[in-house]
């Protein structure tokens, strides 16, 4: 490698970043990769960060932790990949040997979890260090859209391993997703391997109702305008098999607790920020279940197929396309996004 300096998004304290040059990243253990990055995203958790509502994350840190690139160097323990071979970065970092790795729980990994763009330098630059890139990388096969693999970093396997198989959906299920956000449309998209009978999206944002819609949602309901709770009540018998919450705020949370039925699951896929109130004292005679979780990214090897094979077009998701150029100008539309009409944005290398 060549350049000792390179451009890179980096987080200067609540409210304030910079698009700047800094150091390329170097291989620090045996076990680690440098990769040239070609293609990477913006996700809500890091608008969450640059609030400042992460305090984890520290002054002088490089966000991002989505992504796809080519690998430009390896430290001498990696076998799976070699220099110049093209991979998904996960945003889970597993190490593979540890108890939670081998329960493939890699979210607690002991030696990772989610550490990118967090706790150590992430994706939104030039080139990022993988730790442990054995098993936090994946090939990309030959011919694939690479912007649609984007979406196999984290959303799509968020909304489907906390949403979907956290919510076990089944076929002929009710199921509502309450948020249209892009891991509501992961969602969304994914609970469709399992024929549910209803697919209902909640949202205050009217395009993305439209979106959802198109997307395979057979009900959309607008709750700026309506109970959505209420609706769905008088819709069905008693209430949905699954719901599934994609915001992470109380009254997104509510809904779900007041649309499940008896024996039916919540599946939280939402960052809450602050505590909500569970009203146990109508719930406990139910036989719900309700699950929480931050993604293992253990499926990504199953989705990949499926982006393959074009049975899951996550490349729908995409909204807006930049160049690493325009960095900044792509958070002014993320962070805006409902009067931007975005969901993913893609921002890409000019050469590659
Ligand atoms: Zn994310
Ligand atoms: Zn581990």
């Amino acid at each position: 490698m060549e350049a000792v300096t390179m451009k890179a998004l980096v987080y200067k304290g609540p409210g304030q970043k910079s698009w700047e040059s800094v150091s390329v990243p170097k291989i620090s253990r045996p076990t680690d990769a440098i990769v040239r990055i070609a293609k990477t995203t913006i996700c809500g958790t890091d608008l969450h960060i640059l609030k400042g509502d992460v305090p984890a994350v520290t002054d002088g840190r490089i966000l991002g932790h989505e992504g796809i690139g080519v690998v430009e160097e390896v430290g001498n323990a990696v076998s799976n990949f070699k220099q110049g071979e093209r991979v998904i970065i996960s945003c889970i970092t597993s190490c593979g040997k540890c108890e939670y790795c081998k329960k493939q729980m890699y979210s607690h990994c002991e030696d990772g979890g989610w550490i990118l763009g967090h706790l150590i330098d992430g994706t939104q630059a030039e080139y990022v260090r993988i730790p442990h890139a054995d098993n936090s990388l994946y090939a990309v096969p030959a011919g694939t859209d690479e912007e649609a693999l984007v979406m196999l970093s984290d959303i799509l396997p968020t909304g489907f391993e906390i949403g979907v198989l956290n919510g076990a959906v089944k076929p002929g299920d009710i199921v509502a997703i309450v948020g249209a956000g892009p891991v509501g449309m992961a969602a969304l998209l994914t609970a469709q391997f399992y024929s549910p009978s209803r697919l209902i999206m909640i949202d205050l944002d009217q395009s993305r109702l439209d979106m959802a819609k198109r997307f395979g949602a057979t009900e959309v309901i607008d709750s700026t305008k309506v109970d959505a709770a209420e609706i769905i009540r008088s819709s069905t018998k008693d209430g949905v098999d699954v719901a599934i919450e994609a915001v992470g705020i109380r009254p997104t949370f509510d809904v779900c607790q007041h649309i499940v039925r008896p024996g039916g699951h919540i599946a939280n896929v939402g960052v809450h920020g602050k505590s909500v109130e569970f009203e146990i004292q109508k719930l406990w005679i139910k036989n719900i279940t309700l699950t929480t979780g931050l993604v293992n990214t253990n499926t990504t090897p199953m989705l990949l197929k499926t982006v393959e094979s074009k049975k899951l077009q996550p490349e729908k998701l995409i909204s807006h396309h930049f160049t690493f150029e325009q960095f900044p100008q792509a958070y002014e539309v993320f962070g805006n996004a409902a009067t931007e009409k975005a969901l993913k944005v893609i921002i890409s290398r000019d050469s590659d």
